[in-house]
């Protein structure tokens, strides 16, 4: 009967809900794991301080933005506020030879990449048992500023946003879609697929649009833009918690099973481009869908996913058309495995990140 078929729908939304947060809840880094690495940001910061004594080295990415997994890599930015200072290149050759002196560190430094970067990483030890993967960059403000951004959206409402984006970072790595050199997607890219889903999507939307909302007070251009790019949002949350309340009641469960079929049937790849600052755009209007290079634009731009601040960025161009094909089909797979509605929530939970 369409009643019974109603409450076991009920049930069983309510039941993976209730799995999704313990399931997520045991992944979180330990708090010993945050001690650690603060004290490595520390160390390195103290060393890096003898090259550039006027430098700050800060923390971005997943360590700093609310959506750490146990075990993530760390990603650090290096700031330096002196006038004459090294070129990048420089800076990642001579901390490279600094860190390989000093530290027990495997250093891997890499001057002429297009972002010059220092790896680092740390063997594992019985303190310490997945050891520590470290990217060192610099004066990559944007990417600081894009991280704060996500934070805000992970302090509106944590326990739904924060579900769903740890349990995607989960589902992804284990189905093994998440590597840009291999032609799918970042992490960082996930998120975004989340938050613009929850914010221009949903209806009524579950996260208000920070980058749109008025400033409380008159703000000059100048405060604002950033190497050309506006990167003005929102961050006052204590205050907007005041000012805002999502009206969208729906269940994490029931976010997580529309955000699967959303990318699984709705969205227009061909033609869309997910925006969270603006919603949903055409390749066509930001020039990503021309033929005009022989089709490299094309090939760079099957999935099309607008950098918050860095507008004409797509921070999907790696997603390849392989890439892409496999990615929808997971989103296919792991929406079929919900509408089936297994008898337990567990058991859906364990077939999705199988
Ligand atoms: P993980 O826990 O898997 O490392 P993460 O949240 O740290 O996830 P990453 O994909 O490692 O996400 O990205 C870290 C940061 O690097 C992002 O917050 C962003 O600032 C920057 N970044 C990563 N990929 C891109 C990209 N394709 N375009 C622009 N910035 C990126
Ligand atoms: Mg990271």
């Amino acid at each position: 009967a369409p009643s019974q078929r109603h409450t076991s729908k009920q049930r069983f939304l309510a039941e993976f809900s209730q799995c999704l947060y313990e399931f997520v809840i045991q992944l979180l880094p330990t708090r010993e794991e945050l001690i650690v690495k603060e004290d490595v940001r520390k160390l390195l910061e103290r060393l890096i301080r003898t090259i550039e004594p006027e430098s700050r080295l800060l923390s971005f990415g997943s360590t700093a933005n609310g959506f750490s997994l146990r075990n993530s890599d760390m990603d650090l930015c290096c700031l330096i506020d002196s006038e004459e200072r090294l070129s990048a290149s420089d800076l990642v050759t001579m901390l490279g030879d600094l860190l390989e002196r000093e530290t027990k560190f495997h250093v891997k430094p890499l001057p002429h990449a297009r972002i010059p970067i220092v790896k680092l990483s740390l063997d594992p030890s019985p303190g310490l048992p997945y050891g520590i993967a470290c990217d060192i960059g610099f004066e990559n403000r944007l990417a600081l500023e894009n991280t704060r951004l996500l934070m805000c959206y992970a302090l509106i409402d944590p326990p739904r946003v924060r579900t769903m984006v740890l349990f995607l970072k989960v589902w992804c790595k284990r189905r093994k879609i998440n590597s840009p050199y291999k032609g799918t997607l970042s992490s960082y890219g996930y998120v975004l697929l989340v938050i613009f889903f929850l914010v221009h999507v949903k209806n009524p939307p579950v996260l208000p649009n920070l980058q749109q909302m008025p400033p409380m007070r008159p703000i000059s251009q100048e405060e604002t833009t950033l190497h050309g790019h506006n990167i003005w949002f929102f961050d006052d949350i204590e205050l907007l918690r005041g000012r805002w309340q999502s009206s969208n009641t729906e269940s994490v469960a029931e976010l997580l099973v529309d955000f699967f079929r959303f990318y699984a049937r709705d969205f227009q790849y061909n033609t869309g481009v997910a925006s969270i600052r603006a919603g949903l755009l055409k390749k066509d209007s930001k020039g990503w869908a021309s033929e005009s290079d022989r089709g490299t634009a094309r090939e760079r731009n099957r999935l099309c996913i607008e950098d918050p601040f860095e507008v004409d960025f797509n921070v999907s161009r790696c997603v390849t058309r392989d890439g892409l094909y496999t990615i929808r089909g997971e989103l296919m797979r792991a929406s079929r495995i919900l509408a089936s509605r297994p008898e337990r929530a567990i058991v859906a939970l364990a077939q999705l990140c199988e």
